[in-house]
């Protein structure tokens, strides 16, 4: 691609961009009298404007009902999940009997272990990631404590090769190769949330089945990021948040997803709650769970309506702009950011800040890590004082994330005066 590094040229791009004007569907934050540069929806998404009406909705339901909201709001509350499904599994690439938004991310993801990892004398390894997001991390090792196993012999991480900042996926395949007789379970974040890298899910999949193990995937930082076909791929199981890329609000209600060829097995292993049982004798108050058919069955507790209520607003815009047309701007946007970096830092030869993000946008969401040699901190904290919100990831590392949803053109090329405005400073 032929970018320049102009601000015509960046509001050229802006204007024929099909996509512009979802920026306007979003709360961006003023900061200092200053509406910021942000990029940070990796972490946080911006407030879609629809999220109030579509909650005082709901407020107003309750308002007027009290309990009979349950079955006679517009919506009614006993099936409000259902509604935040059609576009969910959309995005994942699922059928809809395959995923459920309920609970929150670590949590799905230990109930989905209580049915997938279940280890056994001989098979038992977890093969994962090097420097996994703490959580994920702590999931493993309670999980396997809880087996009564330790973490050091049944989790085996692949890193990157020494001097390198991104794990190659043949090394993945070798170690699965090398551990099958013991391989329970193949666990990764679709993509990491620190270097950005994208893995082949579809090909790591097929690694962990060739040997008879599960393969699941923590999908934190690729729901709403890149198109997912996890049908056709064949995962076992996967799960999401929704306050990321999917932009519903702190700590809102998750997504997972169950593959048919589990989901409708009702005779697996699983923790139960009333809104995983059987949904026509529900109310019956019956003793013994019968779980439902499909990812529903994963259910245990009846559905947070205002969150989800949030979430449906951000999914209806996401149903709207599309996400393959979202994937083909967020290719280019990511690739101008890239460039201006580039074009940047040429200009300082003696400053040293290094993308970490693989270079191949097939291999990586809207997201470029920078990692600080020679600096510190303090370089990031001047960013968010000049108006670029990103996040600062320990030891050295800044992350932005620039999205296709409201992030333009321009702001990149903002961003690129900023950065150079800094280095002067610094050099
Ligand atoms: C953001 C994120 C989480 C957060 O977990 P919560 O249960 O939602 O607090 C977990 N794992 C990964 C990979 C993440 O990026």
């Amino acid at each position: 691609m032929s970018y320049q590094n102009t601000l015509e040229y960046a509001r050229e791009q802006d204007k024929s961009d099909p996509l512009s004007l979802y920026s306007d569907k979003f709360h961006h934050p003023i900061i200092d009298d200053k509406k910021v540069i942000y990029f940070t929806s990796n972490s946080l998404g911006l407030q879609p404007k629809t999220a109030r009406k579509y909650v005082n909705k709901e407020l107003d339901e309750w308002a007027r009902w009290g309990v009979e909201g349950h079955f006679y709001a517009e919506n009614p509350w006993v099936s409000y999940h259902e509604i935040v499904t059609p576009a969910s599994a959309r995005l994942v690439g699922a059928n809809e009997s395959e995923v459920v938004c309920m609970g929150s991310l670590t949590n799905n993801l230990h109930l989905l272990f209580v049915s997938f990892y279940q280890p056994t004398a001989k098979r038992f390894l977890i093969i994962s990631e090097a420097k996994m997001f703490p959580s994920d991390r702590y999931l493993l090792e309670t999980q396997v404590k809880h087996h009564g196993l330790e973490p050091d012999e049944a989790i085996i991480e692949v890193s990157p090769r020494d001097g390198e900042h991104l794990i190659r996926e043949e090394d993945i395949i070798a170690v699965i190769e090398e551990n099958s007789d013991q391989l329970a379970l193949v666990f990764f974040g679709g993509i990491n949330y620190f270097t950005g890298q994208l893995f082949d899910l579809e090909r790591l999949t097929k690694a962990a089945h060739k040997h008879g193990a599960i393969a699941g995937f923590d999908l934190a930082h690729a729901a709403g990021n890149v198109p997912l076909e996890l049908h056709k791929w064949n995962v076992d199981f996967a799960a999401w948040c929704s306050y990321k890329y999917l932009n519903s609000s702190a700590g809102n209600v998750a997504g997972l997803f169950v593959n048919d060829r589990h989901g409708n097995s009702t005779s697996l292993n699983r923790f139960g709650g009333w809104w995983g049982h059987n949904k026509e004798r529900r109310f019956l108050m019956e003793n013994t769970f019968d779980p439902m058919q499909g990812a529903e069955g994963w259910q245990i507790s009846n559905a947070p309506v205002m969150g989800m209520a949030i979430l449906k607003a951000s999914l209806d815009i996401f149903d709207q702009a599309g996400i393959h047309n979202l994937r083909a701007k967020s290719i280019k946007l990511t690739g101008y950011l890239e460039y201006i970096f580039n074009q940047v830092l040429k200009k300082f030869p003696k400053v040293k800040l290094e993308i970490i993000t693989p270079i191949d946008p097939l291999k990586r969401g809207a997201q470029l890590s920078i990692k600080l040699i020679g600096t510190d901190k303090s370089f990031f904290d001047q960013l968010t004082k000049a108006g670029v919100i990103t996040d600062f990831r320990a030891p050295d590392v800044i992350r932005l994330a620039p999205t296709p949803l409201y992030n333009s053109f321009e702001d990149v090329y903002q961003f690129g005066l900023t950065l150079q405005n800094l280095l002067d400073k610094w050099s």
